[in-house]
């Protein structure tokens, strides 16, 4: 298939002609270039919203409670699944998944996991491909669900326009998304297994925290809820909260700002990648080895970079 149908079959929100752009994204393929200049006027209308947490939190229960409840607001939703931990899952991550099967044959829903194939950039460059092409697919939601704790995690969320930092009771949750920094990356912090106990004492403590975070009256206080994905209660608040949350990224400005920033690193990331490849080119992987053996027995990396540098300019 060219690459201008399959961009106007993407734009069109066919599921064979997004599988397989998501699948180039995956391994960077060289046509992505093309694809993302035809995608991108197309995208910019989907709201993106990040569920991250530690494994077994409910991300995925919670993912697709909330693509249940924004369907029957008669809303669309792409689920794009990013494991920065395992490049090497793939594909079968979210396939297997059961919770997600109740979606599985609706029109208005497309559910896709995502590995990078460890190549240079990996998931902070394929992220925002990958967002684009689903958010120019015309959904009017895309949620991102990561796996995985710490650094990557952070990452991944800062994507989004909304983040959800889910925790649980009896996950320490406090302590670790207080720890990660994945705090201060939470626009809503969401206790699932809120039919568990413990979850009044997990809200608590997580609402304390949020206190603690010095911040001006204008600007938003991530609202802490509790929920049960699994039985479906305080989705709806959840979702609320969602819409709560759009409704002032809008007001202040602030979505603008978020996706200028993350426009430039996407750029950042792009540029980078080209940048790197080049200096292997000009140099040679041999040669910039060879620096790096110098480096790493007491040589001064600046020179080393000078010199790096040099070559590209010449
Ligand atoms: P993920 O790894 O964060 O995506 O978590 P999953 O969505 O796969 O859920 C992990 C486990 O927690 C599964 O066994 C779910 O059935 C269970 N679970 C999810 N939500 C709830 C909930 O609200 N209450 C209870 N008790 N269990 C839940």
């Amino acid at each position: 298939m060219q690459v201008g149908e399959l961009v106007e079959r993407v734009r069109g929100g066919d599921r064979r002609a997004l599988a397989r752009t998501i699948s180039l994204v995956e391994n960077a393929a060289p046509q992505l270039r093309e694809i993302t200049a035809g995608l991108a006027p197309a995208a910019g209308r989907a709201r993106i919203t990040g569920l991250t947490g530690p494994p077994g939190v409910g991300k995925s229960t919670s993912t697709s409670a909330l693509v249940a409840a924004l369907r029957a607001r008669g809303e669309t939703a792409a689920v794009l699944a990013v494991d920065p931990s395992s490049p090497f899952t793939g594909g079968a991550l979210l396939g297997d998944r059961v919770r997600m099967q109740e979606h599985a044959t609706d029109p208005g829903v497309y559910i896709r996991s995502m590995a990078s194939r460890g190549h240079l950039g990996g998931l902070s460059w394929a992220t925002p491909h990958a967002l684009r092409v689903l958010d120019a697919a015309g959904f009017d939601h895309v949620l991102v669900e990561t796996v995985g704790v710490g650094q990557a995690e952070v990452d991944i969320a800062a994507h989004a326009d909304t983040t959800v930092v889910l925790a649980a009771p009896g996950m320490g949750d406090g302590v670790q998304a207080g720890k990660a920094g994945v705090l201060e990356i939470a626009d809503i912090l969401a206790v699932n297994k809120a039919d568990r106990e413990g979850a009044q004492a997990a809200v608590r403590d997580l609402r304390q925290m949020v206190a603690q975070v010095d911040r001006a009256p204008e600007e938003w206080k991530p609202p802490v809820v509790a929920m049960s994905a699994a039985k479906g209660e305080g989705v709806d608040d959840l979702l609320k909260r969602l819409d709560d949350h759009a409704a002032h990224l809008r007001a202040t400005g602030e979505l603008e700002r978020r996706r200028r920033a993350r426009a430039r690193r996407e750029i950042e990331a792009i540029a980078m990648a080209a940048l790197v490849e080049r200096l292997a080119d000009v140099r040679g992987h041999a040669a910039l080895d060879a620096l790096a053996g110098e480096v790493a027995a007491g040589g001064d990396p600046y020179a080393a970079a000078d010199s790096v540098l040099a070559a590209l300019e010449g």
